[in-house]
């Protein structure tokens, strides 16, 4: 295999029998537990295939995951109040609103809720996830993206790590067992869920879930509706999508959001960050009514717009961090975690981030606006993707960062219909948190768990709903036990 920098948590070297068995072992354990997907391939209510995984739990350094861990409400708390800065979103996002047409659509939705009055509702749940990579030229974790909607995956990885527990003690090393870190993003996720709901405060009322009109990360969803009936017996969930509730939805006079005979009282959106999933005015109807409405966000419009990969760029500026948090030791931190983030606008900066990235865009990932994976430009790509649009505003549409290398070790991923491939792999962390709060007041504010992905070291991005990565559970070490020094 070559050099690696992490060794795996357990020899990799077996025969093919034991290979086979531990395989069988891991993918029954995982279809027993639904750490399952819709079928891409053949689509099939009726049946699910497991999700992708890596055999082992992947190293992560575990000074590294502890301040990810310990970082995650100060980020909630910056989070909540650059979405409640008004000033502040409309001078970041102003040139990138004007260039790109789903941003700018957010936007509208957002002034076009403040014109009619503002929401119904001053409480909001923002339902977090900040991703990083461990970087090995800084010897520290960075911060990739933090996103505001949609963060899928916390359910499956919460039930992975049993099963990679499982796997690694029939493997035979249960001593292994105590570097794998508990992970309740479940039900830390459903938690923020039903204390929405019960901050609504009318017990007829219903958690609505807005959901694509096809969804195939089934199983990730379904768990957080088993699990708020589990921790809150008397809550229903529906299930929407933003076209049913623009053609079925309506307000009542005092602005509740009524579908289908039920009161909304939370909306948890699963859908909603694509440009695809507005196919006309209706579902841009259906969110201007999710706003106005007396419902509980997660997440509202400035949420949405906060977690935008223009406003991370804006956050990284010197003296930006500052003005939202007063403490200089939470400062310091956050911005440890920042990696360099560029504007490629034209004017002085822009220019000179521009020429960088043409003369060596090995070092940097190009991004544009979008979520769900597979949007971004990287390494001889920008070269000519730049060129391209040089002389166009539309440059504001997107950002630069510094490509972050994580340091390289070796899994077995194993996928439905295919022979577990030995490769080598690297991970991004995930850590979960929420905030529930008011423009002027955070009511709760959780770390509550994390999720591992984990992709074939040479490609670019892994999603693993986009078929590319692989779910995995973190296996911390320390420094003198890996070849990390
Ligand atoms: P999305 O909203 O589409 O998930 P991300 O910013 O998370 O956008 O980028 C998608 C993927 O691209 C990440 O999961 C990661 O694998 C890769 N990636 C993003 N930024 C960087 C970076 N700075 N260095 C290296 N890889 C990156
Ligand atoms: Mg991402």
């Amino acid at each position: 295999m070559g050099e690696t920098d992490l060794y795996p948590c357990v020899p990799l070297e077996m025969s093919a029998d034991r290979l086979d068995d531990l395989v069988d072992k891991a993918k029954t354990y995982a279809l027993m537990h639904g750490i399952c997907m819709r079928r891409k391939d053949a689509f099939d209510t009726d049946a699910l295939h497991f999700a992708p995984f890596v055999l082992f739990p992947s190293p992560f350094p575990r000074k590294e995951f502890n301040k990810a861990i310990e970082i995650q409400t100060i980020l909630n708390e910056l989070m909540h109040k650059v979405a409640h800065d008004d000033d502040f979103l409309r001078e970041s996002l102003k040139n990138t609103i004007q260039v790109d047409d789903f941003t700018g659509r957010l936007f509208q939705l957002y002034d076009k809720v403040q014109k009619h009055g503002g929401s119904a509702q001053v409480i909001e749940a923002g339902l977090f996830r900040s991703d990083y990579f461990y970087c090995q030229a800084n010897k520290g974790l960075k911060q990739v993206e933090f996103n505001t909607i949609a963060s899928s995956f916390g359910c499956l990885t919460s039930k992975l790590v049993d099963q990679h527990k499982y796997v690694v003690q029939e493997a035979g090393y249960p001593e292994h067992l105590k570097n794998i870190p508990e992970n309740n993003a479940l039900s830390g996720l459903a938690n923020a869920l039903v204390n929405s709901w019960k901050l609504y405060n009318q017990p007829k009322s219903v958690i609505l879930f807005l959901v694509e009109d096809v969804t195939y990360n089934i199983c990730d969803q379904k768990f957080h509706e088993f699990e708020i009936r589990e921790q809150c017996p008397e809550v229903f969930v529906i299930r929407k999508t933003l076209t049913e509730i623009g053609n079925r939805g309506k307000l009542t006079e005092d602005k509740r959001l009524i579908i289908d005979g039920h009161e909304v009282a939370v909306i948890y959106m699963r859908c909603g960050y694509h440009p695809d999933q507005y196919p006309s005015e209706v579902e841009w109807d259906a969110r201007f009514m999710m706003e106005m409405s007396l419902a509980i966000k997660s997440p509202s419009v400035h949420y949405h717009l906060a977690g935008t990969k223009k406003v991370q760029q804006e956050l990284a500026k010197p003296g930006v961090l500052e003005k939202f948090l007063g403490d200089k030791a939470k400062i310091e931190s956050v911005r440890d975690i920042f990696t360099g983030l560029y504007s490629l606008d034209k004017d002085e900066i822009g220019n000179a981030s521009f020429q960088r990235a043409i003369e060596t865009p090995e070092k940097f990932v190009l991004k544009p606006q979008r979520e769900g994976g597979g949007n971004n430009v990287y390494g001889a790509d920008i070269k000519p993707f730049l060129e391209k649009i040089a002389d166009s505003d539309e440059r504001s549409a997107y950002i630069l960062m510094d490509m972050i290398e994580p340091p390289i070790t070796t899994n077995y991923m194993v996928r439905p219909g295919e022979a577990p491939l030995l490769a080598k792999c690297i991970s991004e962390l995930g850590i979960f948190g929420y905030v529930i709060g008011t423009k002027d007041s955070i009511l709760e504010n959780k770390q509550v768990g994390h999720m591992l992905r984990t992709k074939l070291s040479h490609v670019n991005e892994g999603g693993v709903a986009a078929g590319l990565g692989a779910l995995d559970s973190v296996y911390l070490v320390d420094a003198s036990r890996c070849c990390l020094n």
